[in-house]
């Protein structure tokens, strides 16, 4: 029977309970300090944290020279617009980036069980030009890795570029028009353009527990995965575990993949949960031979347009992607309205059918799980659109095995101590604690993503200039910035997309265009004039709806800024409101390009100094 026919009519619940259980819920883990995390980056003691475990630091010279761009970030927006710059026959370009390779987040994410449940089709980039069809409906980590190391090889983009390298510092130089882009291995690479493809989910969360620093055994965080303790690989088993108790502390989407590996590992596994998961089915499948058949060129962009369609609540003829991102999470996020429903109406039908989603997900679990405490316990209560939701097919399951045991912990772990972990006032003991305790959140604001100073004009930094919110023109260039871009992502008046890599695309295609069309005309430098930042940030602000009084009803997550939307900045908010309007952020930008009066840009045309 399909999932749809099992949802409970509407009629048959108790709103108001929903409601009270909803909050009592959520007031549980409105705890002081839910979000403490430590500073681990500047801390000599919390550094191992970061530590490359996947590729060796080799010793190399400074690199002292010059570029015409260099890309900070070699993840998939910093892949993908050096690609374009290549295109578009600009050639001297220099990735600098902290890992040891490309791959970006897939270069760092190697845990067991890593999958990406955006469908592969349309995330995984350049399908086409690299004549590759997925082998299945949704791609794991290795294989997105590799495909990015493809693209790496077939554009050449390793030539120059310097890997386990971090910007310390990026200052525009006016009278040399370069930006000076000095790193911790001591480079020095004057650049005419510099680009700003840092990530979004980049900066590891390792929560300030007490005593963690007292703990006996080994802890490291599911983006630096400890293979030579735990054994195995990312989908290999993990054969070091047989003798040993492992705590997992978090359950979002990382979290629930690597559980059940672990499961299959190690002597026992505790899993501590703080708030559930809404896990959806994720129903991976082969790729059916005939799909490739009718493939005409474009398809991979047109299927991320229907993909982006369907979530922004268009009509569209065929849902290609038909997952429950396009059933679940597009209906919740972009309610119909019917013709004469009045307001009242139209919110009490929103929550009706948020009631049904998350009723499908609560039965899910009780059909799943066995023992009824831990699946009581797994059931999320609270709206489907409070929290990322999540897509899976073993989380579940994996309870229902003797040596997987969920520790259920709404307020949080009392503390850790030499031995294990303190819950409720009983110690757990464990030989490892793993954190897939997730990254700040998507919104912390670039200048602190980038991890480095960024310095325009007249000494004035990033952090500075950002400081009272962003301050951009399209979200990707900011006024006293010259030669400066930002790789589109949330918070920083672009636009957000489920499908990030979709996102990516648009960002190079006008990253990699903008700068081909400022070498062609010869301009030495750009920035933004001040009114057309001031319009764009006008624009941001007008479109954009309090949502505060929603988002106060939901569970603390990174969505409503951990229990606190009002401190969510509008100006930090996506063009068009909300989410953001996508397509018309798209024609917006690709007119501006094809139009060729870098419309907004406060041209230098002098001759660029050697
Ligand atoms: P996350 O969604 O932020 O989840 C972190 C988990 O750690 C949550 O369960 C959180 O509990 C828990 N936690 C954090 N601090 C804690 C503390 N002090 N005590 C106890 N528990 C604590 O992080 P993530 O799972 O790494 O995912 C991050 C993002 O990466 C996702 O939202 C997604 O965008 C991306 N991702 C995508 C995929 C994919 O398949 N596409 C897979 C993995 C990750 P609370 O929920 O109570 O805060």
């Amino acid at each position: 029977m399909a999932e749809e026919d099992q949802r409970t009519p509407p009629s048959d619940y108790d709103r108001e309970a929903v409601r009270a259980k909803y909050l009592a819920e959520r007031d549980k883990r409105l705890v002081p300090g839910r979000s403490a995390t430590l500073e681990i980056r500047d801390d000599p003691e919390l550094r191992h944290y970061l530590t490359d475990p996947f590729a060796p630091f080799v010793d190399r010279e400074p690199v002292i020279d010059d570029a015409e761009v260099v890309i900070v970030g070699a993840g998939i927006a910093g892949l993908l617009v050096a690609v374009g710059l290549r295109q578009a026959g600009i050639d001297d370009i220099r990735l600098i980036d902290a890992a040891g390779d490309v791959g970006g987040t897939w270069y760092w994410n190697r845990y067991p069980g890593i999958m990406c449940d955006v469908e592969s089709y349309i995330y995984m980039p350049m399908l086409e030009e690299l004549d590759y069809i997925p082998p299945d409906r949704y791609a794991s980590g290795e294989e997105i890795h590799a495909h990015l190391d493809a693209i790496a090889d077939r554009y050449d983009l390793r030539r120059g570029a310097l890997f386990h390298s971090s910007v310390e510092r990026a200052e525009w130089n006016a009278d040399a028009a370069r930006w000076i882009v000095t790193t911790d291995r001591g480079d020095r690479v004057r650049s005419r353009f510099y680009i700003l493809a840092v990530g979004i989910l980049n900066r590891l969360k390792i929560p300030d527990l007490p005593g963690l620093s007292a703990f006996g055994g080994p802890t490291f965080h599911t983006a630096r995965w400890n293979y030579d303790y735990t054994g195995g690989g990312p989908h290999d088993p993990l054969t070091k575990l047989a003798d040993k108790t492992v705590a997992v502390i978090g359950t979002g989407a990382t979290g629930i993949q690597c559980v059940e590996p672990l499961g299959a590992a190690a002597k026992h596994v505790y899993v501590l949960q703080r708030t559930p998961s809404a896990i959806g089915v994720r129903d991976n499948r082969p790729t059916p031979e005939e799909f490739a058949e009718d493939l005409g060129p474009g398809w991979q962009a047109d299927r991320m347009d229907n993909f982006q369609s369907v979530m922004s609540g268009a009509e569209v003829e065929t849902d290609l992607i038909d997952d429950a991102w396009t059933h679940d999470y597009a209906t919740v996020i972009n309610p119909k309205r019917a013709p004469g429903q009045s307001g009242a109406d139209f919110a009490r039908s929103i929550e009706d059918h948020d009631y049904e989603v998350m009723e499908a997900h609560r039965r899910r679990v009780a059909e799943v799980v066995e023992d009824p405490a831990t699946a009581e316990a797994l059931k999320p209560f609270y709206r489907y659109r409070c929290k990322r939701p999540c897509f899976h097919d073993e989380f579940l399951g994996a309870f229902n095995r003797a040596n997987v045991e969920l520790v259920h912990s709404p307020a949080g772990i009392e503390r850790i101590t030499e031995h294990g972990f303190v819950v409720d006032g009983h110690e757990y003991h464990v030989d490892c604690i793993v954190f897939a305790s997730g990254f700040e959140a998507e919104l912390t604001p670039i200048h602190r993503r980038a991890g480095h100073e960024v310095i325009g004009r007249s000494g004035l930094t990033l952090a500075e200039k950002w400081g009272d919110g962003a301050a951009s023109l399209f979200g990707m260039t900011s006024r006293g910035f010259p030669n400066l871009f930002i790789m589109p992502a949330p918070g920083q008046q672009a636009v957000v997309t489920v499908n990030y890599t979709h996102l990516a695309v648009l960002g190079a295609e006008f990253v990699s265009g903008t700068i081909a069309a400022l070498c062609r005309a010869g301009v030495r430098s750009f920035d933004v004039s001040e009114a057309a930042e001031a319009d764009w940030i006008e624009q941001i602000l007008a479109r954009h709806v309090d949502g505060t009084s929603f988002l106060s009803t939901c569970t603390p997550s990174r969505i409503n800024n951990e229990g606190d939307p009002a401190a969510m900045n509008p100006r930090n908010g996506n063009y068009g409101g909300g989410f953001g309007d996508f397509f018309g952020y798209r024609e917006l930008l690709r007119g501006w390009l094809t139009d060729g009066r870098f419309e907004g840009f406060e041209l230098d045309s002098g001759a660029a100094p050697a």
